[in-house]
């Protein structure tokens, strides 16, 4: 066996081995702790308990980034010979609670809709900016979740992220962050995404029960990974397909993501997309 193949497969084994790792249980922390406890109202816990119910019984099932096969060609139910993409842009919070106002100002300019999920964490440290997100008909505010933590029943996690525990704590993370932003947007959100959009089965069908649709994507722009701005403008004019959902982030000033949609929007404009928010695939 030659020393590569040799190192390829003990790589995959030691792959093979984190996945079959116990999942690493991770408590809230301090802070995060004091936000739940002050969110646990007696009508609150009586509601999750219900919910908690009625899914003891189910088995945690599948765990991806895409749980619900949904890549391309969302429903629009209209002119067949439309062509639309939806951009979506997340906010995680915790020690990424920036804010690229550039990005937006782009958005706002171009008159492009988009869909900002965002966290429960990135609000509190955002109150003006969110205010003012929530109230432009431009934007469609969606969920990730009350602490970004990655949704799963059962405490697996991905690239390190801090996840949520057990089934209640997915209702915690759900529940909670759509709560609050209805309470400041006097909107509820139909979305949900999970931090690193990885979920299980389970946690699907709880997001259903509480009103919301588990949302991936379709085309991963690479800002996480720091791309440059070609990179990102060729990653997504090579993904296009109508009814296609692009994932991008802006809580990182210093990312690319703008400068890469003044590359992509002129061509995929000439190729006939338009941009439509999540919420109107679904709605007509
Ligand atoms: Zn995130």
């Amino acid at each position: 066996m030659r020393t590569s193949t040799l190192k390829f497969k003990l790589a995959a084994a030691a792959a093979v081995l984190c996945l079959l790792a116990p999942p690493a249980l991770a408590r809230p922390r301090g802070d995060e702790r004091n936000t739940l406890r002050s969110l646990y109202t007696p009508e609150y816990l009586a509601f999750k308990k219900r919910i908690m119910a009625e899914f003891t019984k189910a088995g945690p099932g599948r765990f991806s980034e895409f749980v619900k096969r949904g890549k391309f060609g969302r429903d629009t139910g209209g002119d067949k010979n439309q062509k639309v993409l939806a951009l979506t842009f997340d906010a995680c919070g915790g020690r990424h609670s920036g804010y690229n106002k550039k990005l937006i100002e782009y958005l706002r300019r171009e008159q492009i809709p988009a869909t900002l999920f965002i966290t429960g964490l990135w609000i509190e440290k955002n109150r003006d900016t969110f205010a003012e997100l929530a109230k432009d008909p431009l934007f469609e505010i969606e969920n990730h979740g009350l602490l970004h933590r990655l949704c799963s029943t059962e405490g697996r996690t991905m690239y390190g992220v801090h996840s949520t525990r057990d089934l209640g704590d997915v209702i915690d993370e759900m529940e909670l962050g759509a709560r609050k932003i209805n309470d400041l947007s006097g909107r509820r959100p139909i979305f949900f995404r999970s931090a690193t959009a990885y979920t299980d089965e389970l946690s699907l069908k709880v997001a259903e029960r509480l009103g919301m649709e588990v949302v991936s994507y379709d085309i991963l722009s690479g800002d996480a990974t720091h791309s440059s701005a070609k990179t990102m403008s060729a990653n997504i004019l090579k993904g296009a397909r109508h009814g296609a959902v692009v994932i991008m982030h802006f809580n990182h000033p210093g990312w690319a993501e703008r400068e890469a949609l003044q590359l992509a929007v002129p061509e995929l404009r000439k190729r006939g997309y338009d941009f439509i928010k999540l919420e109107d695939f679904s709605m007509k």
